[in-house]
C-alpha cells in the first residue's frame, strides 16, 4: 500500500478513502467520465467532509508530490475531472460538502459548500423566496463547485451571466494547503487583483473551490415558455433581435435547435412529441420544400413533411404578471409571423407545458447519445456570424465526408452553438471517430477561428482540448496562463494536464 494512504485515512476516516487495493471496490462511478470516452486508475478516492480536511489532505499530497485531481458531480465534457490511468494520482471528492452555509436576505446573497448539487441550491433559494439562476440539464447532479471551477453557462445566461457572474467570493484551498476565505458576499472590492476570477474557470488546475458566496435575484411573477418554427437561422437570429428589443431583460432564455437535432428526440424518443414538427398547410411563410427531412432523420410517424429547418425556444420571465409577459409575447410572435421571421409558433399554457418543451431541448444530448457516439464542439461566435459560420462550415463538412450528419443546436442567445458531427446513417460511430475525429475537428476549429468565435464557450478545455489550445490561443495569452499556473501551484500538482 502506498505510504500516503494511511495518512489521508487519518485525515478523512478510514472509509472515505476508497483504493484498489480492496478487489471488492468499484472505483468506476469516480473514475470513468460522463461521457464514458476516458477511464481512468486513481491511487485513491478521498471524501473530505470539511475545508480543514481538504486542506490536510492537499497538504499530505504536496509533502508526497502526489498530484490531485479534484472532482465534484463528475458531469464535466471535456475530460477533465476523472484521474489519469497511472494510478498514481488522488481522486477529491467534494460530494460530502453539500451544506448551505448561510443565507443573507438583505444583501442578496447564499453561501454554500462546494460540494452542494446544483438543483439542491435552486431549491434554498427558492425556499427563501429568491432565484438562483443557473440552470442546466445536468443540474440534478452537477455540483456549485465543478460549475465554478468549468465556469458553466446554461439556459440563462442571456440574462443572469456564466457561473462567473453569479458568484461574489470563494473560499480556496491552495496548492499548498493553505485556505483562502474570500467569502466576502461583497458587490464592489478593488484591492488588487481578482482572485475569485483567477479560479473562477481554472477547471481544478490552481487550486480546490470549497465554498463560494452566490448572488441571489428576486424571483419572477411570471415565466413563459415558447417555440416557434422559423424558415432560416438568419431568422432565428432576427428574432432573437426582435425579442430584445421588444422584452428586453425579461428575455431569459432563447435556444435554437436545428432540424435533425430534433429528429434525433422524435426518432428516439417519441413519446415527446415535438411540437410543429409536422408542417400544415396554414404555416405559410418560409414553408419548408417536402425534401427538406432531416438528413438520414426518423421515419415519418405521420403524414406531412418536417415544419421547419430550425426551430427556437424563448423564455420571458416578468415581473409583473402573466397576463402581462403573455401579451407581450404574443404581440411579439405575431409581429415575427408577420414579418416571416417565425413561420409558426405555440406559446405554453401552463407551467406543465413550458417545462415539457424544455424537457424537449434538454433531450437532444441525450437522443443524440442514443444514435451512437459523435464529435461534440461547443463554440461561440458572435451571434451575427453565425448564420455564414453555418453555412460555410456545413458544406466544408459534407464536401469532406457525404452524408455526414449535424446536430446543431444550442443557446443562440449567447452566440453558443452545440455544433455536434454525426457519423453518416449506417456508419460505425466508433470507427468515423477514429478515422475522422482529428480532421473534423482541425476543419471546425479552424472554421471558427476564421469567425472570430472560441472552440470552448462554456464546458472548458479539460484534457480533450489541451492540445489545441496553443492552436488557438494568443501565445502571448498562454504565457500568461503558464506564468499564473507556475505561480499558484510550483509543484505542479493540481489537476496536471488539463487545461494547459
Ligand atoms: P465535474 O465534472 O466533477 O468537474 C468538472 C471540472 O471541474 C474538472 O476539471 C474538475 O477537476 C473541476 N472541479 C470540480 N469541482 C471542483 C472544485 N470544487 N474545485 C476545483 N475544481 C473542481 N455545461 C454548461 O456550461 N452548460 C450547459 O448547458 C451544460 N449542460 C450539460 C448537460 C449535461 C447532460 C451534462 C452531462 C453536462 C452539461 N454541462 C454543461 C457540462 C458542465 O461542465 C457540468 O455539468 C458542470 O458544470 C460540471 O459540474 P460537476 O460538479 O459535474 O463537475
Amino acid at each position: 500500500m502506498n505510504p500516503l494512504v494511511p495518512q489521508l485515512r487519518a485525515i478523512v476516516g478510514a472509509a472515505q478513502v476508497l483504493t484498489h487495493d480492496d478487489p471488492a471496490t468499484d472505483l468506476s462511478a469516480w473514475e470513468q467520465d460522463w461521457r464514458k470516452r476516458a477511464h481512468g486508475c486513481a491511487l485513491a478516492v478521498v471524501r473530505p467532509a470539511s475545508t480543514a480536511e481538504v486542506a490536510a489532505v492537499v497538504q499530505a499530497c504536496a509533502a508526497a508530490g502526489v498530484s490531485i485531481v479534484p472532482q465534484g458531480g463528475n458531469t464535466g465534457l471535456v475530460v477533465g475531472g476523472v484521474p489519469d490511468t497511472s494510478g498514481t494520482q488522488v481522486l477529491l471528492s467534494l460530494t460530502r460538502m453539500n451544506t448551505v452555509r448561510a443565507i443573507d436576505a438583505a444583501n442578496l446573497t447564499l453561501t454554500v459548500d462546494a460540494g452542494c448539487v446544483l438543483q439542491h441550491l435552486q431549491a434554498a433559494a427558492a425556499n427563501a423566496g429568491f432565484l438562483f439562476p443557473l440552470s442546466l440539464a445536468a443540474e440534478g447532479s452537477c455540483t456549485i463547485g465543478g460549475n465554478l471551477a468549468t465556469n458553466a453557462g446554461g439556459t440563462q445566461v442571456l440574462r443572469y451571466g456564466n457561473t462567473r457572474d453569479l458568484c461574489l467570493g470563494l473560499e480556496v484551498v491552495t496548492a499548498r494547503g493553505e485556505v483562502w476565505n474570500g467569502l466576502s458576499g461583497l458587490r464592489k472590492d478593488n484591492t488588487g487583483y481578482d482572485l475569485r476570477d483567477l479560479f473562477i474557470g481554472s477547471e481544478g488546475t490552481l487550486g480546490i473551490i470549497t465554498a463560494a458566496t452566490l448572488k441571489l435575484y428576486p424571483q419572477p411573477a411570471a415565466r413563459l415558455t415558447a417555440w416557434a418554427a422559423v424558415p432560416t437561422l438568419q431568422a432565428a437570429v432576427d428574432l432573437l433581435g426582435q425579442a430584445q428589443q421588444r422584452l428586453a431583460a425579461g428575455l431569459t432564455g432563447f435556444e435554437v435547435m436545428g432540424q435533425f437535432a430534433l429528429g434525433l428526440v422524435d426518432r428516439h424518443f417519441p413519446q415527446l412529441r415535438v411540437p410543429l414538427w409536422r408542417d400544415s398547410p396554414a404555416s405559410a411563410p418560409g414553408r419548408p420544400k417536402p425534401d427538406a427531412a432531416p438528413p438520414g432523420g426518423s421515419e415519418p410517424r405521420e403524414a406531412g413533411s418536417v415544419g421547419a429547418p430550425y426551430f427556437v425556444l424563448l423564455e420571458n420571465s416578468d415581473f409583473e404578471s402573466e397576463a402581462h409577459a403573455r401579451a407581450l409575447f404574443e404581440s411579439l410572435l405575431e409581429t415575427a409571423f408577420e414579418q416571416g421571421t417565425v413561420s409558426d409558433a405555440v406559446v405554453a399554457e401552463n407551467l406543465t407545458q413550458a417545462k415539457a418543451l424544455w424537457h424537449i431541448r434538454e433531450s437532444i444530448p441525450l437522443a443524440q447519445a442514443e444514435e451512437g457516439l459523435n464529435i461534440k464542439h461547443d463554440i461561440s461566435l458572435p451571434v451575427s456570424r453565425i448564420p455564414a459560420f453555418c453555412d460555410a462550415t456545413d458544406a466544408a463538412l459534407q464536401a469532406a465526408i457525404p452524408g455526414v450528419r449535424l446536430v446543431n443546436f444550442g443557446h443562440l442567445g449567447d452566440g453558443n452553438l452545440h455544433y455536434n458531427v454525426q457519423a453518416p446513417e449506417g456508419v460505425d460511430g466508433k470507427a468515423f471517430l477514429r478515422e475522422e475525429e482529428e480532421h473534423i475537428n482541425t476543419l471546425v476549429f479552424d472554421a471558427v477561428a476564421r469567425f472570430d468565435g472560441s472552440i470552448s464557450a462554456e464546458h472548458g478545455v479539460g484534457s480533450l482540448k489541451a492540445a489545441k489550445l496553443p492552436h488557438y490561443k494568443s501565445p502571448v495569452a498562454l504565457d500568461l496562463m503558464r506564468a499564473i499556473k507556475a505561480a499558484l501551484d510550483p509543484q505542479g500538482i493540481m489537476n496536471p494536464g488539463r487545461v494547459l
